[in-house]
């Protein structure tokens, strides 16, 4: 337990330029921090996360033998660490710090009230002040990190992340869904603003993960369970059925030179056709299939929903003895150091905005579904035709922002951020392939902020395509001819527009898919308001979350194209990579104790624990509750419940806490 010393404590004010002083009179704050019980000194400085501004902390820890530090600037969210460090520097417990926020809680909501804010900044300095009074020296535990990472989801992101982590020599679970890693870029045909095939840039590194010695790669497959912390996470993974053996998995049941080796046999004689999942349905699969030539791995997969179990394929596989119709999902437990989610996304299911009429009217199609069709290899060979009657399109309209930047409460609020980008490349796509054609793109803005992309934007302006600046409020099809009459506002020429087209492309928002977020509860990230994962900070932690060890890379942290994505994907495994390569990890000891003299043994807390810390242990012939600490969170649910108060929440003590609301009901009286 932490060693009692009389209370001197150092509080620092700062400024931040004007965002603190220019509402807030620091002088005053400063002066009525020194009449505070325990106060020895107090200061201020323009920007106390300076240097200068550290090391006035540091030069008053020696000078005054300061057993505390009170920084009143902006969130602890922000500078906490920035401060424990100079705390530390100075020579007292890191712990024995605390921060009260004047900034993001004050000065940036009371500008206009300079008095208020001043009283108000006040009360969180003495507030501040008795917390810090009855800190006490904690010490970070520190736990080993299994040599080991785990990639969920083989989009692009989850592809790029676990080639960096494998050539970082870090051996790396890459966990997939679907029978194949490369997610939706794997589906588009050309990529903006370069135009450079998506395939011919994503099939290198498809094939280098499939290769690298140190990727295990787990497609089909899913997370089950998630048990741990950072450094030791133990995760169960549920390997789908598949109905075909690997090479691997044949010779494991003593099969010499058996399994798939992706001939194609079987589904050539399989009676069953499906819609491919891969084409949206606009060509076929057999009920054992690969969903594309370029499949990693090339092994087949028996889609067991459909399959009549006929065993035509296990004949025509022969001496391979690669299927087994009978097999069922199996279970394994990995152990990694750390984690990285790159989940990515599905398209918001644009039916809803039933004014478009998606999947009313075959001509009116998705982003998506417009890649598949204008793509080499796909159903069509690359041409784009009408899905009503195989025509050439002559007459394209693309209707962007459907279902984003929608405050209906039917679509999404956010803005999609690459469908403008795409919407352009589609209008280039068929101005290029298409002699004659007119494309037609009904925008709100045109969102072209990356690299190149303003200047991509110029070029398809140069190459004819129309831009209607406004919402498209309802598309009607002609019976007959099955063309879509469009009706819209030109909001700058302020009159409406009604078109007759023979195709609609529907720049459709995107959103989590389910699976995205059961794995997102499983490792205990929170979700921003619009769905998304949400990462630890916006601007300093982008890549990380508030569950140690847990990073995120691509779109399930928010919509981004491909660059933003790959870029994000190699700061998440840069930064899943530091704690591996340094074999340990500090946790904050935050962390409750049980105070076992207290503890009736009623187990009760142990339900409540979020994080499954808690256990009920035998003890001298007595059960009490035992706390690993290493996977304690600190929230406090437990210290908050206990009947009897045998819990004792480190940093958050009652002692202290009680201290605070007295300072605060109490004003300056105390
Ligand atoms: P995804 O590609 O969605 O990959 C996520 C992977 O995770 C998938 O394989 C999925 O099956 C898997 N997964 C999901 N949940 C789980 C789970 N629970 N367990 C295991 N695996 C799971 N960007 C550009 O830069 N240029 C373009 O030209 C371009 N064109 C586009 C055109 C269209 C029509 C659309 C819709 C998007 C386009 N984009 C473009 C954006 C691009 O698709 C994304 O930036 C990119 O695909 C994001 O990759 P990701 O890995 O984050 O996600
Ligand atoms: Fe601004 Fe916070 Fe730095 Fe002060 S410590 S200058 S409030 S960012
Ligand atoms: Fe694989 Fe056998 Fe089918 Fe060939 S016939 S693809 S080896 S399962
Ligand atoms: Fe197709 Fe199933 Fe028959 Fe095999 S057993 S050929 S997968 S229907
Ligand atoms: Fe609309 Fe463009 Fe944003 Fe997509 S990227 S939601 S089309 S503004
Ligand atoms: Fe019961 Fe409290 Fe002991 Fe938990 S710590 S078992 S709630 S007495
Ligand atoms: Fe569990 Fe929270 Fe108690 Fe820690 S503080 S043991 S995480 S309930």
């Amino acid at each position: 337990m932490a060693e009692k010393k009389e209370a001197r404590i150092g509080v620092f004010l700062c400024h931040c330029g004007t965002n603190i002083a220019g509402s807030i009179n620091i002088k005053e704050v400063q002066d009525y921090a020194r009449t505070l019980p325990g106060v020895v000194v107090s200061d201020e400085y323009q920007y106390m996360c300076s240097t200068p501004g550290q090391g006035k902390i540091v030069d008053a820890i020696k000078e005054h033998n300061l057993t505390g530090i009170v920084v009143a600037a902006c969130s602890p969210r922000l500078h906490e660490p920035t401060f424990r460090v100079a705390s530390k520097v100075g020579g007292i417990n890191p712990f024995r710090f605390e921060m009260a926020n004047i900034r993001e809680q004050n000065s940036w909501v009371h500008m206009h009230d300079k008095e208020g804010a001043t009283a108000k900044a006040k009360d969180a300095v003495r507030i501040a002040v008795a917390k810090a009074s009855l800190l006490e020296d904690l010490f970070p535990k520190s736990v080993p990190v299994e040599k080991a990472a785990i990639v969920v989801g083989a989009g692009v992101a989850g592809i790029q992340a676990s080639l960096d982590l494998a050539n970082a020599g870090i051996p790396t679970y890459l966990v997939e869904k679907t029978p194949t890693i490369g997610g939706r870029m794997s589906q588009l045909d050309k990529t903006f603003p370069t135009l450079d095939c998506s395939q011919c840039i994503l099939t290198p590194k498809m094939v280098d993960v499939g290769r690298n010695e140190n990727i295990i790669l787990k497609t089909y497959t899913e997370v089950e369970k998630v048990e741990g912390y950072i450094g030791n996470f133990e995760i169960t993974l549920r390997k789908k059925a598949r109905g075909v053996m690997t090479p691997e998995e044949a010779e494991a049941k003593g099969i010499v030179g058996g399994g798939c080796n992706g001939c194609g046999d079987c589904s050539g004689v399989c009676p069953v056709i499906k819609g491919n999942e891969f084409e949206f349905a606009m060509a076929p699969r057999k009920a054992i299939f690969i969903h594309h030539p370029q499949v990693v791995p090339n092994i087949y997969t028996v889609d067991f929903e459909s399959c009549i179990k006929c065993g035509l394929c296990v004949e025509a596989c022969g001496d391979k003895k690669a299927i087994d119709l009978e097999m069922e999902d199996s279970f394994e437990k990995i152990k990694v150091g750390t984690a990285i989610l790159a989940t990515g996304y599905e398209l918001f299911p644009i039916e809803k905005k039933a004014e478009w009429g998606y999947n009313r009217f075959e001509n009116v199609i998705t982003g998506l579904e417009f890649e598949r069709l204008i793509c080499a290899s796909g159903p069509t060979g690359g041409h784009l035709v009408r899905p009503s009657d195989g025509q050439t399109p002559k007459k394209v309209g693309f209707v962007l922002c459907a279902g984003s930047r929608d405050n209906t409460g039917i679509g999404k609020p956010y803005c999609s951020r690459f469908c403008c980008m795409y919407s352009l490349k589609h209008a280039h796509q068929i101005i290029e392939k298409i002699p004659g054609v007119k494309a037609y793109l009904f925008y709100m803005d045109i969102r072209s902020f990356g690299k190149m992309y303003e200047e991509f934007y110029y070029r398809i302006q140069d190459e004819g395509a129309k831009f209607i600046r406004g919402r498209v409020a309802n598309i009607l099809e002609d019976p007959k001819s099955r063309n879509l009459m469009v009706f819209a506002e030109d909001t700058l020429l302020q009159r409406p527009v009604n078109i007759e087209l023979d195709l609609v492309v529907l720049a459709s928002a995107v959103q989590p898919s389910p699976e995205a977020d059961t794995v997102r509860k499983l490792f205990g990230v929170s979700k921003s308001a619009d769905g998304w994962m949400l990462e630890a900070h916006p601007k300093l932690n982008p890549c990380g979350t508030t569950t140690a060890g847990v990073f995120l890379a691509g779109v399930c942290q928010g919509p981004k194209d491909i660059p933003d994505t790959v870029a994000q994907a190699e700061g998440a495994a840069s930064a899943a990579s530091i704690p591996i390569h340094v074999g340990k990890v500090e946790l904050e000891p935050y962390f409750a104790q049980c105070m076992e003299e207290k503890c009736a043994g009623c187990g009760m807390c142990v339900n409540l624990c979020p994080y499954s810390a808690l256990a009920l242990v035998e003890k001298e012939g007595k059960k009490v509750m035992q706390v690993t600490e290493a996977k304690c969170k600190g929230c406090g649910t437990c210290g908050g419940f206990c009947p009897g108060g045998a819990i004792h929440m480190q940093h958050f003590t009652t002692p202290q806490i009680v201290a605070q609301i007295d300072a605060f009901l109490l004003g300056g009286e105390q």
